[in-house]
């Protein structure tokens, strides 16, 4: 099978690529699940845009304030003064945002931003929206249920994909590859991703030698439900938040401010911080409150929160709900320029979460994300078009590590407690060096190919960790 170009994900960075690839070209999308298991698919609260002309520099401040000093300026401003042009490109297609009775399009604000500028549909489902949109317009094939277990390079150029496919390996040559496989979820015991996001495709680069970076930049959400029994948990919107909603302890006490005055609106880092602080020191119960809100508009701003609260048995907005932080975004991920290049591979591009461009620095200011999604895949996507790539020739032995060994299940699962036992919120230089050395055994062969990928781009995380000694933006060091 020879393409033209490979696209590996189908959640927004993905499928927005795709849409700017004209069909003349012979473009397979490749996914691992099912075409909506992906995080843009869970995501609630919008996509971030500049207002107007006046907005784009208070944005960018915005989103310089929340990355502490480590973001790619340039990246930002691109992002920033991409973000109407995308947003119109979306709306001109046909995507309905959210509008007031009179047609004005509604904007919300989240955690850390100055002004109202955050866009949403279906009220609190704009991800859900978004990805049906870009789906339903999709003009390349797809292959779904195909789980990219390595990439073909030969002489530093790429030339395809092999994947495992009902349960086959099957080799997919390309010109051109654009990674858009998200993050890193399900290497944390708690943690809101969807459950094909899993960090296979930063394992691969990992072996092959390829650049990742701020590995160590890993957001956690600190409003996340995690009494729902299945692996990925349900977030709370940072929206509920900007809107009203209150975090107070099991008697009613609104801590937050004893930790900074903006409350409920500081940063998501800071809030993360202070509920995993103060439950350590007072052991209490922490619960998100929405008492302040109206109900009909509650259930009609976030249709599907309600839902969901209410299917676990909530009564809201009068009932509160016991919260905790949660593994949430990859702030770090496969280091790219801002077209997408991916260092040292000729052809191979990456872009959304699974990329890192600088645009977040050391913490994503909320909502950024899926404009990430949206700017950076087309541009990578007029790179692509723009430069052709070549036809590799070469050939490529098949791959005879096993995948699946007996044990890996239960190593995976170890993987997970260690990582958010000392990979997460609060990190000391003792738990890190014991998470590296739990991590180092657990690679020891036997195990299997997917294990094996997990465990790399852990151990990745975990020595970035250890080499940034300061505290800084997501990166909390206690020692
Ligand atoms: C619950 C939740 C709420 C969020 N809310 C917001 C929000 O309101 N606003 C915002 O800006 N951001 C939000 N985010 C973050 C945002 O949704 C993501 O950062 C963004 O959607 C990532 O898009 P992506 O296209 O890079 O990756 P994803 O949408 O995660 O898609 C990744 C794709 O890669 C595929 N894949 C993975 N590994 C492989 C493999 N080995 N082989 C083949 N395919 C593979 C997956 O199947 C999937 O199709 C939220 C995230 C979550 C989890």
């Amino acid at each position: 099978m020879q393409y033209d170009i490979l696209i590996v994900g189908a959640g927004v960075a993905g499928l927005y690529a795709a849409l700017n690839i004209p069909p003349s070209k012979k473009v397979l999308l490749i996914n691992k699940t099912r075409p909506w298991e992906c995080n843009t698919y869970y995501a609630q609260g919008g996509v971030t845009t500049a207002r107007d002309e006046a907005d784009i520099p208070v944005h960018i401040a915005d989103t310089l304030e929340a990355g502490a000093g480590m973001c790619n300026e340039e990246a930002v401003h691109v992002l920033s003064e991409t973000s109407r042009e995308v947003v119109r490109d979306l709306i001109e297609r046909g995507f309905a945002f959210d509008r007031a009775e009179d047609g004005r399009l509604l904007y919300t604000k989240e955690a850390a931003h100055s002004a109202d500028r955050i866009l949403h549909a279906g009220g609190d489902a704009t991800g859900r929206y978004l990805h049906h949109f870009l789906l339903r317009n999709n003009p390349h094939p797809m292959l779904a249920n195909a789980t990219v277990i390595d990439l073909l390079i030969e002489e530093g150029q790429v030339c395809g994909v092999e994947v495992l496919h009902k349960g086959e390996r099957k080799q997919i040559l390309a010109r051109q590859v654009i990674i858009a496989s998200g993050g890193v979820g399900s290497l944390y015991r708690f943690h809101t991703n969807a459950y094909s996001i899993s960090g296979d495709i930063q394992g691969i680069c990992v072996e092959k030698g390829i650049p990742l970076e701020h590995m160590e930049m890993m957001q956690f959400h600190p409003t996340v439900y995690i009494g729902n029994q299945s692996v990925r948990k349900q977030l709370l919107s940072e929206a509920l938040r900007g809107e009203g909603a209150r975090i107070e302890d099991e008697d009613g006490y609104r801590f937050l401010q004893d930790y900074d005055p903006r409350g409920e609106l500081a940063p998501r880092d800071i809030v993360s911080r202070a509920l995993f602080d103060y439950r350590k020191k007072t052991k209490k119960q922490i619960y998100l409150s929405f008492e302040d809100f109206d109900p009909e508009y509650f259930h009609r701003r976030f249709p599907n929160i309600s839902e969901n609260l209410r299917n676990m048995g909530y009564a809201i907005p009068k009932d509160r709900v016991p919260i905790s932080p949660a593994f949430h975004y990859a702030i770090g991920g496969i280091k790219t320029d801002l077209e997408g290049h991916v260092e040292g591979v000729k052809g191979l591009f990456a872009v959304g979460e699974v990329a890192s461009t600088g645009v977040h620095g050391a913490n994503r200011l909320a909502s950024n994300s899926l404009l990430e999604g949206l700017v950076f895949a087309r541009r990578a996507a007029d790179a692509v078009l723009s430069e052709e790539g070549s036809r590799c020739l070469g050939y490529f032995p098949v791959n005879r590590e096993p995948l699946f060994l007996e044990g890996d299940k239960e190593k995976k699962e170890r993987l997970r407690r260690i990582m958010w036992k000392h990979v997460s919120i609060v990190r000391t230089t003792e738990g890190l060096k014991e998470a590296c050395e739990e991590i180092e055994a657990m690679l020891r062969p036997p195990i299997g190919r997917l294990l094996k990928l997990r465990l790399l781009t852990a151990r990745e995380i975990v020595r970035a960790a250890l080499a940034r000694t300061e505290s800084v933006g997501v990166h909390f060091r206690e020692s």
